[in-house]
């Protein structure tokens, strides 16, 4: 089965290899890359997925692909002494990064290398997992969110929160934006340009809103619904596990 990667069609072994490539590169500059790119943005529908999430005290939850961790940062003051969250991520240096932040604020949480596909977890043990711009990375996105399904709770509930397709009339100019303003971006303050026409690149071939709305249900969540934030450049679906 072949996939669309940075302007060329390459296999599902070659894509999680590049994908890991990505990340190596911009973990360094990928907060700053993330306020740059969205004019601050991300924060906002960061802010939003946190405030749909109904996280309380005692919760455990399971941030995947969480990067640098701004989702773990928000949870761990919500679920108090008696839950937890945990940070994961299938690239060490981001994880790294994740958790050197998360320590110079004080905050100790426990951190894994763990593929989506193949979660490290038992069976219904999580209140909350959340997937915040990490779905459209993974090779088999409907292996990942059945596994997501399986670590939860029967009544836990999906947050995959992920850039979408935006508002049709605004799509000419995204594009602009997108393949040219985000690899000069890359160019100049994370010194690869590469890097952000992969991400362009996989935005574009990401599925839309209905799609992944359908892809959750099909992997057994049940109420699936979606927010589109901004005119779709984002969009948050959410799910329950009955
Ligand atoms: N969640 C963070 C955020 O919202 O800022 C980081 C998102 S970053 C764009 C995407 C992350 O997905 C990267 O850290 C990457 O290593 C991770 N990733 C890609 N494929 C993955 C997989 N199969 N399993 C777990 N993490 C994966």
């Amino acid at each position: 089965k072949l996939t669309h990667f940075g302007y060329q069609k390459v296999n599902e072994e070659e894509k999680s290899g590049k994908v890991a490539d990505v990340f190596n590169h911009v973990a360094q500059h990928y907060d700053l890359m993330n306020d740059l790119m969205s004019g601050g943005m991300h924060r906002l529908w960061k802010a939003f997925a946190v405030s749909q999430a109904g996280v309380k005290e005692g919760f455990r939850v399971l941030d995947i692909a969480g990067g640098t961790g701004d989702l773990t940062w928000s949870f761990s003051k919500q679920v108090g002494d008696t839950g937890e969250v945990w940070l994961t991520d299938i690239n060490e240096t981001m994880l790294q990064c994740g958790r050197d932040k998360l320590l110079n604020r004080g905050v100790l949480v426990p951190t894994l290398v763990c593929d989506a596909e193949k979660l490290p977890f038992p069976d219904n043990y999580f209140d909350r997992v959340i997937v915040s711009f990490g779905l459209r990375n993974m090779t088999h996105k409907e292996q990942a969110l059945s596994e997501m399904n399986r670590v939860l709770k029967p009544g836990g509930k999906l947050l995959v929160l992920e850039f979408s397709k935006v508002w049709k009339p605004l799509q000419n100019l995204y594009d602009i934006y997108s393949f040219s303003v985000l690899p000069w971006l890359g160019k100049h303050v994370a010194k690869s340009a590469d890097s952000y026409r992969y991400l362009a690149e996989s935005i574009r071939v990401h599925p839309d809103q209905a799609t992944l709305q359908k892809m959750m249900e099909d992997a057994g969540f049940v109420c699936a619904r979606f927010f589109n934030l901004t005119a779709g450049v984002v969009a948050l679906h959410t799910g329950m596990k009955l």
